[in-house]
């Protein structure tokens, strides 16, 4: 029998009384430099004759939990959650996992991030054609971005600062109402929010008018994707299906932000939800297929890559990570 007791385990002291810690700080045992960047943010499959790669636009900081961020969940018990999950309680992160499909006849991107030139959410988001470069793709050969909606984390990587384009050969497509709804000038005094994201779409999308497709409910955009009418997080929010050889994956985007609380608390509004009700249906309705199903998704805001299903537990549901596999 062992008796190893880790109440007792802290080489600080150990470190600082032998003076290891000292010597550590100048650098003196450091033996190879530490490379001080982080890993690129991009991770890649199969799915059936389909090559899908999840490229990372950074982390999206929403700030300490409040009570604001899942209506009706207050910032005791969203603190609760987090720490019983064992993430951070200072800071909610989310993630922001955009997808690119090559089906071998088109490369399409699904959403295009915040914008390198946007740090609205935090330092680190912005990374999305950082990590496209490192994963071996030229924007210049994206023949298409298909937008789940016009929020900011997701269309305002269409262009640059200076008013070009990121991906100047590719089709916009996106839901004629979500266009509409966030183009719309009118919307921009309702307070500073909406000032920022309709400035910003308009920004984005405007200029994009004359490339730009309106996909249906139910249309096959292009061979082996359909759209998927999910609104509520806003108007005209789309989910996609994408299929290959009898494989498929949905593209959620916002239909879900956590990996925890929706799951957990699924009818609980989201703060930045245009209509929480409509988006609470959607969602219900969205994790009870999926659930009976057994088919995986791809959630925008999940912990990197996002991949994974969606299981029954008692009332609520849970979120399996789908295997993150370093082979094809
Ligand atoms: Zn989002």
């Amino acid at each position: 029998m062992t008796n190893f007791d880790v109440s007792g385990f802290d080489l600080s002291r150990r470190a600082l009384l032998s003076g290891a810690g000292a010597l550590a700080a100048t650098g003196a045992l450091a033996k190879a430099p530490m490379i001080g960047k982080p890993a690129p943010g991009f991770h890649r499959f199969k799915l059936g004759a389909f090559e899908v790669t999840v490229i990372s636009d950074g982390p999206l900081v929403m700030g300490p939990p409040n009570g604001d961020t899942f209506k009706g969940l207050s910032k005791e018990d969203l603190t609760q959650d987090l720490t019983r999950n064992h993430l951070p309680v200072n800071s909610v992160e989310l993630d922001q996992n955009t997808l690119l499909v090559n089906t071998g006849s088109q490369l399409v991107l699904f959403d295009t991030g915040t914008g390198a030139g946007s740090k609205a959410f935090g330092p680190h988001s912005g990374r999305l054609l950082d990590n496209l470069k490192a994963a071996g793709i030229n924007p210049r050969s994206i023949d298409g971005i298909i937008l789940t909606h016009a929020h900011a984390d997701h269309c305002f990587g269409l262009m640059t600062d200076k008013g070009a384009r990121n991906f100047p050969n590719a089709k916009i497509y996106m839901a004629q109402a979500e266009f509409e709804f966030w183009t719309d000038e009118a919307k921009a005094g309702i307070n500073d929010m909406m000032k920022m994201m309709v400035a910003g779409a308009r920004q984005n999308l405007v200029p994009n008018r004359d490339r730009m497709v309106f996909v249906k409910d139910g249309e096959e955009i292009i061979p082996g994707i359909m759209a998927i009418s999910t609104p509520g997080h806003t108007v005209g929010h789309t989910s996609y299906g994408i299929q290959s050889e009898g494989q498929k994956l949905i593209n959620i985007g916002d239909v879900a932000h956590h990996h925890i609380v929706s799951l957990e608390r699924p009818k609980l509004p989201f703060a930045f939800d245009t209509d929480g009700e409509q988006g609470v249906a959607t969602r219900l309705k969205l994790w009870d297929m999926l659930v009976s199903e057994r088919i995986p998704m791809v959630a925008y805001h999940f912990p990197f890559p996002g991949v994974g299903y969606v299981g029954k537990q008692g009332e609520a549901y849970r979120y399996f990570p789908a295997l993150v596999r370093t082979v094809l």
